[in-house]
């Protein structure tokens, strides 16, 4: 956006706070970093970003540092901002509940060693599973609820120990850590992320089936 002067910077910037509720934004207008909470930092980030008037955000780890009290209305306010201003979020989280939570109408694509592995809408993704690595991802979230615990899937990995980025190994680079690995085609053949069903997957015995 083309600013004409010192007055019209300050009141799109105003706008630009406001906009990611940090208000009123005349509070936070000649704050220095410092002044500020994790949590202003991270809106005035999000602020900066908007300013460009961007079709796409890309937002990476952007609520890992914040504490969980924060951090759901920060999520909330990114969630409007998708709504309201129809910005594309690509959001990178570590923490699939963070995913389920923000993009539960949208898609989730899960990264094995830098690979997406399994792609498609987060509601089928997070409910069915295909892909061994994501049925390993959530089989490993806690369950509050002891009767839900018992019904659970318990998926058990054969190793737990991650490869090396620099020495990956052949075929499949999920192979050693797979319950479901076969020997003589897993261990050789890199599958490659083909559709099946409703999603993409990389896999060379789920996708037979
Ligand atoms: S290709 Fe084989 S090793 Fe890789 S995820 Fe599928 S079953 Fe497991």
């Amino acid at each position: 956006r083309r600013v004409g002067g010192r007055a019209e910077a300050r009141r799109t910037a105003a706008e630009l706070l406001e906009r990611v509720d940090l208000t009123p934004a005349e509070d936070y207008l000649d704050k220095y970093p410092h002044q500020m909470s994790g949590g202003q930092r991270q809106r005035v980030a999000v602020a900066r970003a908007l300013a460009m008037n961007p079709e796409v955000v890309i937002a990476d780890e952007s609520t890992s540092m914040l504490d969980v009290s924060i951090r759901v209305s920060m999520l909330n306010t990114l969630g409007r901002l998708r709504d309201e201003l129809g910005v594309g979020f690509l959001f990178i989280t570590h923490d699939l509940a963070v995913a389920k939570y923000f993009a539960w109408e949208g898609e989730i694509a899960v990264m094995y060693l830098g690979r997406v592995v399994e792609h498609g809408p987060t509601p089928r993704v997070v409910g069915e599973p295909s892909h061994p690595y994501t049925r390993a991802l959530i089989s490993a979230v806690c369950e509050p609820d002891p009767d839900l615990v018992h019904g659970k899937e318990r998926f058990r990995l054969r190793s737990a120990d991650v490869p090396d980025l620099t020495d990956l190994p052949p075929g499949c680079d999920f192979h050693p850590r797979c319950p479901l690995h076969e020997a003589g085609g897993c261990d050789t053949l890199r599958p490659s992320l083909v559709r099946h069903q409703d999603r993409l997957l990389s896999c060379h015995v789920v996708t037979r089936g």
